[in-house]
């Protein structure tokens, strides 16, 4: 009877661990590899328009893609997470579009502060509230080696979550994750299948 109709949070478990199981043969889990840890270097413009290196990015947005196919969740992925050590993130956006950042620099952060808990792809399930600012300015360079600028402000959810992912993405081209910002005691294991439906900024 029990095996038939387990409770709804064994169900989700066992769902999870499923999901679990097939992206962390793609992206790299905490504890599973050092590279994680290490900074990334620079991509060379000069050679973005090589066949090499567009099917890196290429790679990295299906890696994407992928994950959001497997869990649903998952709003960013940098190089290092799949072993491509070069400064390139990828963001899904709002809009449902893919947008890739390459060599971002930060010329600005806000003062404002919001707390949010964050996930990590290669961190799962471990949920970490972080305080970050409520926004950044950045230059970066687009596939096509444009060179753009990020100033959106606007504090509304959009603008508050694509300021958090940049920041959340930035950090892995340092080596840094979300949960060295916290303490132990206040890491989440995400155990409710609705956890971010509720979940909100919090400025600080
Ligand atoms: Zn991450």
């Amino acid at each position: 009877m029990r095996k038939n109709n387990p409770p709804p949070f064994r169900a989700f478990k066992k769902f999870r661990l499923k999901q679990a199981l097939q992206f962390s043969s793609f992206i790299y889990q905490l504890g599973e590899s050092s590279l994680l840890r290490q900074k990334s270097t620079p991509v060379n413009l000069i050679a973005l328009k090589t066949v090499s290196q567009q099917k890196k990015i290429e790679h990295l947005k299906n890696y994407l893609l992928r994950y959001r196919e497997i869990t649903g969740q998952g709003r960013g992925i940098t190089g290092v997470q799949v072993g491509i050590l070069e400064r390139i993130s990828v963001v899904f956006t709002p809009e449902n579009e893919l947008l890739v950042i390459i060599n971002p620099v930060i010329t600005k952060t806000a003062n404002k502060k919001y707390k949010y808990p964050e996930m990590c792809m290669s961190a799962w399930p471990i949920i970490a509230p972080v305080i970050r600012p409520a926004w950044i300015e950045f230059e970066y360079f687009d596939e096509n080696g444009q060179q753009k600028i990020w100033n959106e402000k606007s504090d509304t959810e959009r603008g508050r979550m694509l300021n958090r992912v940049f920041q959340h993405e930035f950090d892995h081209l340092e080596g840094v994750l979300n949960i060295d910002y916290c303490k132990g005691e206040d890491l989440i294991l995400e155990s409710d299948p609705d956890f971010y439906k509720t979940a909100t900024f919090q400025e600080v």
